[in-house]
């Protein structure tokens, strides 16, 4: 077979399996699998390019070790990630996959331009303009991946950072960016260019701390399937830039997935794009919304057990807190206990409940919870007007009734899950933690809502063995 259809052939199936890798990620029983099969593709696709761009026979020692000393370095950060990375930490981690990914891509475009130098090609303009589009996507997807990390790890305060003249800067950064990227596709002379091309680099680094500055914690889902998306994008710049096929394709397949996830979780939190990049949502809250009357009042482990044991429909509604706590085990083992003594039990789950989309759902069906069990936010809240109790496992701003009622609220809107109306609710926390947005929760402080403080998987545990002994 001639060499350049076999390569082209090879990277058609790897192509195809990152296709069909994409699509079993979407269920919880194939997840494992699609991710498998994406590997292999991955594979596939990174042999085929070194017999393609005839590295492998290069032959050079400084070669072959840049590209051991890759591999090497690579693995051991893969393996050591994929060990000892916390489950609660995975978001974090995604951001700076993402953040990595678009520098891959600066750099690849960077170095694309450089050697077009030295070896005196004068790249044509659709090169230039993909050249410099990679820079620019990938320098911003960097820099904002980082500070979406740092908010995501608390390394740096959630709340939304913003300052008079903010916008107009920003405005002023981005016109910069954008007029060097202009000037390095126009001019010719390769020298001029490439300061063009410095200045753009620059520019595009400093753009994306500045973008995701003023981004509330709140909105961090929406930041971060962004950034997903542009990371796809720029990646998709570089495979342009050196006419790789492969990378052209996954890169448009992480963009437009990207994409489709930035648009749900808009949706889920009910604001526009332009809303969440925009707004300074989450700076400072008025001076209504962080202030709540009243007392939490609690209860004893044994004193919800009587509760339970009467009621007759039960929704566990899991957030974040059963994520710290790797709760989901015992959750499942009371839900059963409960559904045994005639309750109908359902699990209410929010679209950015947790750190990542899907969290809640990968985590119960972890524990094998039954899908029929898990009930989106409508039909959740329908089931909630009669149900007798509530069990919060520590969920907070998703259950938080000021999104509903609180015109002043920083998450003033956003839809929520509403615990309030069942006729008990039992929350499960530590203590008086708040919620991911730093806001104050008037859910805690109802005449129907009784706290059960601790950590979750040991409240459940407690709850199981009542149960058990009773
Ligand atoms: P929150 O982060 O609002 O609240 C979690 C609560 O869990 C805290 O109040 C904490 O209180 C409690 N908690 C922590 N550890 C434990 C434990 N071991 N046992 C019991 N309770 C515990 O969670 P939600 O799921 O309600 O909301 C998610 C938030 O995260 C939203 O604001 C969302 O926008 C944001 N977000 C979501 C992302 C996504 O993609 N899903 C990504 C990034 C951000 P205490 O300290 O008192 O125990």
């Amino acid at each position: 077979m001639d060499f350049e259809i076999a390569i082209n052939l090879a990277y058609i199936v790897a192509s195809v399996l990152f296709i069909f890798g994409i699509k079993m990620l979407g269920k919880a029983e194939t997840a494992r699998k699609g991710n498998l099969i994406s590997a292999v593709g991955m594979l596939l696709a990174v042999v085929a390019t070194l017999f393609d761009r005839q590295i492998l026979e290069l032959g050079s020692p400084f070669a072959w070790g840049m590209l051991a000393g890759g591999l090497f370095l690579g693995t051991i950060a893969g393996v050591a990630a994929a060990k000892f990375v916390k489950m609660t930490s995975m978001p974090e981690m995604v951001a700076l996959l993402n953040g990595f990914g678009g520098a891959a891509s600066l750099l690849v475009a960077w170095a694309e331009f450089h050697y077009d130098g030295i070896s005196n090609v004068n790249p044509d303009l659709f090169n230039k303009c993909a050249i410099v589009a990679a820079v620019l996507i990938g320098g911003v997807t960097f820099t904002g991946s980082l500070y979406a990390w740092g908010k995501l790890s608390g390394k740096i305060s959630g709340k939304a950072k913003v300052f008079s003249g903010q916008k107009a800067l920003n405005a002023i950064i981005a016109l910069v960016s954008l007029a060097s990227a202009v000037a390095f596709v126009l001019l010719g002379q390769h020298q001029a260019a490439y300061v063009s091309l410095g200045v753009a680099i620059v520019f595009s680094l400093i753009l994306g701390f500045a973008a995701v500055m003023p981004i509330g914690g709140g909105d961090m889902p929406v930041v971060i399937s962004l950034l997903n998306s542009l990371s796809g994008l720029a990646a998709c710049a570089a495979g342009f830039v050196i006419l790789n096929n492969v990378l052209i394709v996954a890169g448009c397949l992480v963009g437009a997935s990207g994409v489709i996830l930035t648009v749900i979780m808009c949706k889920s939190m009910n604001r526009t794009l332009g809303n969440v990049l925009f707004s300074g949502f989450g700076a400072a809250a008025s001076s209504s919304a962080n202030k709540v009357e009243g007392e939490m009042k609690p209860i004893s482990v044994d004193d919800a057990y009587y509760a339970l044991e009467a009621a007759q429909s039960v929704v566990f509604i899991p957030g974040y807190g059963m994520a710290v706590a790797q709760a989901q085990h015992a959750v499942k083992e009371l839900a059963e206990l409960l559904e045994n003594n005639g309750a109908e039990v359902a699990f209410a789950i929010h679209p950015v409940a947790g750190r990542m989309p899907g969290h809640m759902n990968v985590l119960l069906a972890e524990a094998d919870v039954p899908y029929e069990q898990l009930k989106e936010m409508e039909e959740a809240n329908r089931i909630l007007e009669t149900a007798d109790v509530a069990i919060v496992i520590g969920a907070n701003d998703v259950v938080n009734p000021a999104a509903a009622e609180d015109k002043g609220s920083p998450i003033y809107g956003m839809p929520i899950i509403e615990a309030f109306k069942a006729k008990t609710v039992f929350a499960l926390k530590r203590g008086k933690g708040a919620g991911f947005s730093g806001l104050e929760n008037g859910l805690f402080f109802r005449p129907n809502t009784r706290m059960i403080y601790g950590d979750a998987k040991a409240t459940i545990n407690s709850l199981v063995a009542t149960f058990k002994e009773k």
